[in-house]
């Protein structure tokens, strides 16, 4: 009889010889002794069932545990999910513009620093005119997100006093935001008027009283309410608020600025047409149909957005320089009327069809007899234009150990490529996807079936 295997295992300090180049001494050692013991102790475990491995291999899988833990944790996917605005993986991808932008600010900058003077100057006003320019507005002001815009908005302006809002409209925006708790932990009073289907301009106008502080208009992004509805326009609303002295607030959710028909889309209401419709201010999102950083842009009239920049809240909620440097970078994009080549949103809608099937042929090619070319749609995705798409077409691609199995091993790549499931296939659109990714996805859809036998 042999002895227990287990006591034949070589030491941590064994293990950390044989990996060369590690200091003797500070952090990089600690955290190889670290994986080193974690290694043993897993060989220890299967040390009775399998051959005792060697000192080689157990350097080379403690290797493997630094490098996995010292990998970074956020890492750039290619999105073949067909979803333009995959909430799961960061919403809008950023232009090439907003990108330099960015590395650019990353150092040293301008930030709150007035060049002419020498003196203090003001973070907010970096993106002051590029609002103005995009959007129309007065003047405008910038917050971590749409729901901080949002929360800043109704504490400073509803706080301690009662905000209108449409019954089909107190609405939960995803991942827990509901506008009825923002209302509420904000301090402002919420009065729900209408029913879930129909509100008329008559039902905000009976409700209001001295304690009124503003109408709250929400976009309903993320769902369609069809048949036996009805909801008054801004310009309405707009009547009501002005002739009763009360604010209109427009939170218009993904921050529109073109019309969304000429990209085959139905209509999607633009920030330009609430604010020339008279709203007082209309609050978006950067990283929705904007493309850009993620951040919450509230535009409008002057004085209000003046009390805004003054409030505590702003300091509190304010954006960082990447952002601006981003915000900045991707407004300006608008401003020039460029959008559909420098916004990636936009230029992926344009996409033509007979470009998306040649990838997309190219890309069932790599699975050879497992890949097929399907017609689609690219959904828009990330809480606008609900249940809204465009035509495309997507290599769909099965595996033997079924879509699931084929779907993670395309995820567990180390340039993870995400597709969707649909009827027993991977589906991979093309329309998402960079055209300089393209080799990415090949690589990945022949290396996963070739390595399985698929
Ligand atoms: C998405 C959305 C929000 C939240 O915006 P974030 O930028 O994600 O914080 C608020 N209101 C509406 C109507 C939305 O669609």
């Amino acid at each position: 009889m042999t002895s227990d295997p287990r006591r034949n295992l070589p030491s941590v300090d064994a293990i950390l010889v044989a990996l060369p180049g590690l200091p003797v001494s500070g952090p990089e050692r600690t955290l190889a002794a670290e994986a080193a013991r974690e290694v043993l102790g897993e060989a220890r475990k299967s040390a009775l069932a399998e051959a005792r491995p060697s000192l080689q291999e157990l350097a080379s899988r403690t290797r493997m545990v630094i490098e996995r833990r010292l990998a970074p944790s956020l890492v750039r996917v290619v999105n073949a999910s067909g979803v333009i605005l995959q909430t799961n993986l960061g919403r809008a991808p950023l232009g090439r513009a907003a990108l330099e932008a960015m590395a650019e600010a990353g150092a040293y900058s301008n930030l709150e620093f007035d060049l002419g003077t020498g003196m203090r100057g003001s973070r907010h006003e970096h993106l002051r005119d590029m609002i103005r320019r995009a959007t129309g507005a007065e003047d405008g002001l910038v917050a971590n997100n749409n729901a901080a815009a949002l929360f800043m908005v109704l504490q400073v302006f509803g706080q301690g006093r009662e905000v209108i809002v449409s019954r089909g409209q107190a609405v939960e925006i995803g991942g827990g935001f509901r506008i009825p708790d923002v209302l509420r932990q904000s301090g402002a009073r919420l009065v729900e008027v209408g029913t879930t289907n129909r509100t008329y301009a008559s039902d905000y106008e009976a409700a209001i009283t001295a304690d009124t502080a503003a109408i709250l208009r929400v976009h309903t992004s993320n769902f369609q309410v069809v048949g036996f509805t009805a909801e008054p326009t801004v310009g309405e609303l707009v009547e009501v608020a002005r002739q009763r002295g009360v604010l209109l607030i427009d939170d218009l959710g993904s921050g529109c600025l073109v019309e969304t028909r000429a990209y085959g889309l139905a209509h999607e209401p633009t920030v330009q047409e609430s604010l020339s419709a008279g709203s007082d201010l209309a609050l978006f999102s950067g990283d929705k149909l904007l493309g850009g950083p993620q951040s919450g842009i509230i535009a409008g009239r002057s004085e209000l957005v003046a009390e805004l920049r003054r409030h505590p809240l702003a300091r509190a909620l304010r954006v960082d320089k990447l952002t601006i440097a981003a915000l900045n970078a991707t407004l300006m994009q608008y401003v020039l009327g460029r959008q559909d080549s420098a916004i990636p949103v936009w230029e992926m809608l344009r996409r033509e069809p007979a470009s998306l099937r040649r990838r997309a042929r190219r890309w069932a090619r790599s699975a050879g007899e497992r890949g097929v070319v399907v017609r689609s749609r690219t959904m828009v995705g990330g809480g606008s234009l609900p249940g809204q798409g465009v035509e495309t077409w997507c290599a769909a691609i099965t595996h033997a150990d079924g879509a699931d199995g084929l779907a993670r091993r395309l995820r567990e790549r180390q340039a993870p490529v995400i597709g969707r499931i649909e009827n027993g296939a991977v589906l991979l659109d093309p329309r998402t996807v960079e055209p300089a990714d393209d080799r990415l996805v090949d690589e990945a859809v022949s290396a996963v079936l070739s390595d399985s036998g698929g």
